[in-house]
């Protein structure tokens, strides 16, 4: 995969205040704020960054954290993981595998088969609408 790498100026202009805190700045947005925390429309979610396609409405599903939740990434190498001891906690960052954009955490508490909640900043992410559903 083809990395996109751009200044932080460039991402500055490029992303809205709140994408650019979250995406560059490791913020979280409110819990039960975000645009797509009840969302069941069917689609791809993608990078809001970049484009990258992350995650299926197909494995999101309504975790009640406040948070777009899903049980796993559209493939191993939407996104990467890397180990996050801030805020007192030992917690699993998820970012985009194409710009490194931070996207939120994953923890293993999520619904089988595959036991884990990727906890996602709705900012993080663009919903890429399905016009027909594909088999
Ligand atoms: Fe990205």
């Amino acid at each position: 995969m083809d990395k996109v790498r751009k200044s932080e100026e460039e991402w500055r202009r490029e992303l809205t205040p709140e994408q650019y805190h979250v995406t560059r700045e490791k913020g979280t947005e409110r819990p039960f704020s975000g645009e797509y925390e009840r969302t069941k429309e069917s689609g791809t979610y993608v990078c809001a960054a970049c484009g990258n396609p992350l995650f299926s409405s197909d494995e999101k599903y309504d975790s009640g954290s406040g948070w777009p939740s899903f049980t796993r990434p559209l493939s191993g190498e939407s996104v990467a993981t890397e180990p996050d001891d801030s805020q007192f906690m030992e917690r699993t960052e998820v970012v985009c595998s194409r710009c490194d954009a931070h996207l939120g955490h994953v923890f293993d508490d999520g619904p089988q088969p595959t036991g884990q909640r990727y906890c996602m900043n709705s900012v993080a992410l663009k919903l890429e609408k399905e016009g027909e559903r594909k088999k």
